[in-house]
C-alpha cells in the first residue's frame, strides 16, 4: 500500500501514545474538489486535519502522524470518548458532500479505505463498534460521511459491525409506530450500548442523534423519528456486539 506524505502542520505538538488510539473516525472532505480540500486540510488558518485523505482514485495522503493528535472530531462523544481527537485516527474521503454534489464512492476510493483501515485495525487492535462516521460521534453538527458511505458492505469485511435481521423482514416494520415511552427508552438503551451519547435530554439532538443512527444504518428512511424497524436494528446490533 503506497502512502503519499502530505503533511500538515495542524495537530497536537505533544505526542499520545499509540495505546490511545481506540477509534477511527469516518469523513468526506464535503469540498469542491481535492485540491481545495487538501490545501485546507494543510493550511494553519484553518486549524483542521486528519491523518489520512484518500482521493476518489484510491490515492493515499497521509497529514498527521498516527501518534500526533490531528484536528478532525471537533466535540465529539462515543461510549467513555469524549472530544474524540485524543483517541482517534481521522481519515478523510474525498467527496463534495451533501453541500456541492454528494456523489458514490468509487471502488478504488473504498478498497484503499479497507486496506488502510486494516492495517490500523490490525495495528491499535481497534474494535469493529469503535469504526464510526463522524455524524455518529457530533450528530448535532454533521452529517458525514453520510447515507452513500456503504457500512454494510464493509461490516462484510469486518469494518465496523451490522445487524443481522433480513432486509426483507425489517421492511414490514418501517413506519411502525413505536410505544412512545417504554420503546423509546430501550431504544436509547441500545444506541448507548453500541456507542451513542445522549448527554441531555433535548428533543433537537434527539432527533438529529435518530437521524444519525438512520444514516448509518437504516438509509432508506431518514427522518429522525423512532419507528419498530429502528428499535429492531438497535436491538439487534446491541445484542450482537
Ligand atoms: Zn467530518
Amino acid at each position: 500500500m503506497k502512502i503519499n506524505n502530505y503533511l500538515s502542520p495542524n495537530f497536537h505538538k505533544r505526542k499520545r501514545s499509540v495505546n490511545s488510539i481506540k477509534i477511527i473516525v469516518i469523513h468526506y472532505t464535503g469540498m469542491q474538489s481535492e485540491r481545495e480540500s487538501l490545501i485546507k486540510l494543510c493550511s494553519p488558518k484553518s486549524k483542521v486535519s486528519s491523518h489520512f485523505v484518500i482521493n476518489k482514485y484510491g490515492k493515499i495522503y497521509r497529514l498527521v502522524q498516527d501518534n500526533k493528535i490531528a484536528w478532525h472530531a471537533g466535540k465529539s462523544c462515543w461510549g467513555k470518548y469524549k472530544n474524540l481527537n485524543n483517541n482517534s485516527i481521522g481519515i478523510e474521503l474525498v467527496n463534495k458532500g451533501h453541500q456541492f454534489g454528494y456523489t458514490s464512492f468509487r471502488k478504488k476510493q473504498l478498497s484503499s479505505f479497507i486496506k488502510i483501515c486494516k492495517t490500523l485495525i490490525k495495528k491499535y487492535k481497534i474494535k469493529r463498534s469503535n469504526i464510526v462516521g463522524h455524524s455518529d460521534i457530533a450528530p448535532s453538527r454533521k452529517i458525514d460521511p453520510g447515507e452513500k458511505f456503504p457500512w454494510k458492505e464493509l461490516a462484510n469485511k469486518k469494518i465496523g459491525i451490522w445487524h443481522r435481521c433480513k432486509p426483507n423482514f425489517l421492511k414490514k416494520f418501517r413506519k411502525i409506530k413505536i410505544k412512545k415511552k417504554q420503546e423509546k427508552i430501550e431504544f436509547v438503551k441500545n444506541l448507548n450500548n453500541i456507542g451513542y451519547c445522549f448527554p441531555t435530554y433535548n428533543k433537537s439532538f434527539f432527533v438529529k442523534t435518530v437521524k444519525a443512527f438512520q444514516r448509518h444504518y437504516r438509509k432508506e428512511l431518514i427522518n429522525g423519528l423512532v419507528d419498530k424497524e429502528c428499535l429492531i436494528i438497535a436491538q439487534n446490533l446491541s445484542k450482537n456486539l
